[in-house]
């Protein structure tokens, strides 16, 4: 700007000379020509001009460097303006983004706070990423530490708008970092990340991923879990990304561990302590229903009642420490035989007795059932201090509808069969 302001002011002063220039040669030639004594005249009055303009000359000079000078100085701050606007509008774009994240966290912490199961707040996290941040390439894998193993297994996942079923159960060399590492992952591209080795990776989905973010779901100092996201494309992460998908990852670790805690307090209120079996009320809750069912159905049921023999004497011989070993692997015994029954329920009744209700099963069939039971406990030994040790088991059988068409009727007669196999002389399956 500074340099078209003094290429007009050149042009115009330029212009300026030659037009006076112009005039003096006129001047001169009729100062000349017509009258000698104007000519000295026009001398004087040539000097005073000049003597007039140079300093008027210098005075716009010195203007001219003063308003070039604030000019620039002027420029200078517009710039500076400029620079704070643009780090305001990026301060304005980042808040606005902040929000909408938070408003959609709050839709989630919503979404996790109805979950109870474990089951059912994995499928809302891995949803609720894939909400958040899924596209339509990109796969979202929420991996569990199981309980008991203690070995990571895909708790759900998602690719898309759509839940989808990995091959890889157990992770990859990324999902072996975080849980080494406990520390959150961003890579950039997989084929620039020295802290790889790309020629060992492969997915056993073959599934194309370039960049990745993975975050560890942990519950005070315990681990729950890894949260993971890929995508086929190189730099599809930044670490705003990453430090959104912890925040995800650690109200999904919140509910992950309620979910935990109120399966465990619900096992609780209907599993027994000792044997893992179904507590007497479990069954008899169940059984209305069951009853219902077989009665649409015109279904048979039967229900075994087991009591072991002389525990008092095992007991009494070997202590209670050890009469626990024994209700232990007797529950076990009665589950295996039956975990491939369809709906049937084993219970641990009360003591040392236990409780079996099958559904759909005749009177022969939880006779040979009853019979098969016996045998296997009979003949199977339990090491107690390096001593073999036997045990033996009464059962009684009744059936529904035939020996009973309510609950309390079908238990009390599969109790007095039991009595009438005891008083036979147990170790025996007695019919009601
Ligand atoms: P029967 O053949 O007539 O059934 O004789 P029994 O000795 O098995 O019968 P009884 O009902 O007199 O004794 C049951 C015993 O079971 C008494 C009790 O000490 C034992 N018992 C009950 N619950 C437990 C338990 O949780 N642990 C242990 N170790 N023993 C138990
Ligand atoms: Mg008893
Ligand atoms: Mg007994």
């Amino acid at each position: 700007m500074i340099r078209v302001l003094n290429s007009q002011s050149y042009n115009k002063n330029t212009r300026a000379a030659w037009v006076l220039l112009f005039c003096l040669a006129v001047f001169f030639a009729y100062a000349v020509v017509v009258d000698l004594h104007f000519f000295n005249i026009l001398t004087l009055g040539l000097l005073a001009i000049l003597f007039f303009i140079f300093p008027l000359n210098i005075y716009r000079k010195k203007k001219q460097v003063e308003a070039e000078s604030i000019i620039e100085q002027k420029q200078e701050n517009i710039n500076l303006l400029q620079a704070d606007i643009n780090k305001l509008e990026l301060a304005t774009q980042a808040f606005r983004t902040k929000i909408v994240n938070y408003s959609q966290l709050k839709g989630l912490t919503e979404k996790l706070s109805m979950c109870l199961y474990v089951e059912d707040t994995s499928r809302v996290l891995s949803a609720e990423a894939n909400r958040l941040f899924g596209s339509q390439d990109t796969t979202i894998i929420l991996y569990l530490f199981h309980s008991k193993t203690g070995d990571l297994g895909i708790s759900a996942s998602h690719k898309g708008q759509m839940q989808v079923n990995l091959k890889s159960k157990r992770g990859d060399i990324f999902d072996q970092w975080v849980v080494k590492a406990m520390q959150p992952l961003l890579v950039e591209d997989i084929k620039t990340d020295y802290r790889f080795d790309v020629d060992k990776f492969e997915t056993e989905d073959s599934r194309p991923i370039r960049s990745l973010i993975s975050v560890p779901l942990t519950g005070g100092q315990k681990a729950l879990g890894i949260l993971r996201i890929d995508s086929p494309k190189e730099n599809y992460f930044d670490t705003e990304d990453l430090r959104f998908l912890k925040t995800i990852g650690d109200l999904g670790a919140i509910g992950i561990e309620n979910a935990q805690l109120y399966e465990r307090v619900e096992q609780l209120a209907i599993r027994d302590g000792l044997t893992g079996l179904y507590l007497r009320k479990f069954l008899l809750d169940r059984m209305p229903e069951e009853f219902s069912r077989h009665l649409r159905n015109k279904a048979q049921m039967s229900l075994l009642m087991l009591d072991l023999d002389k525990f008092k004497q095992y007991n009494d011989k070997f202590g209670h420490v050890a009469g626990d070993i024994v209700l232990r692997t007797f529950a076990m015994m009665v589950s295996d035989l039956f975990k491939d029954i369809p709906g049937s329920v084993v219970c641990r009744y009360g003591g040392e007795e236990f409780c079996v209700l099958i559904p759909h099963c005749d009177k022969v069939q939880a006779r040979d059932l009853a019979g098969q039971l016996r045998e296997k406990v009979e003949e199977q030994a339990i090491l107690l201090r390096r001593e073999k040790t036997h045990i033996t088991v009464s059962i009684g059988v009744a059936t529904f509808p035939d020996d009973a068409g309510v609950k309390e009727e079908l238990i009390l007669k599969a109790d007095q069969a039991l009595y009438k196999a005891k008083e036979k002389g147990r170790n025996q399956v007695c019919l009601a």
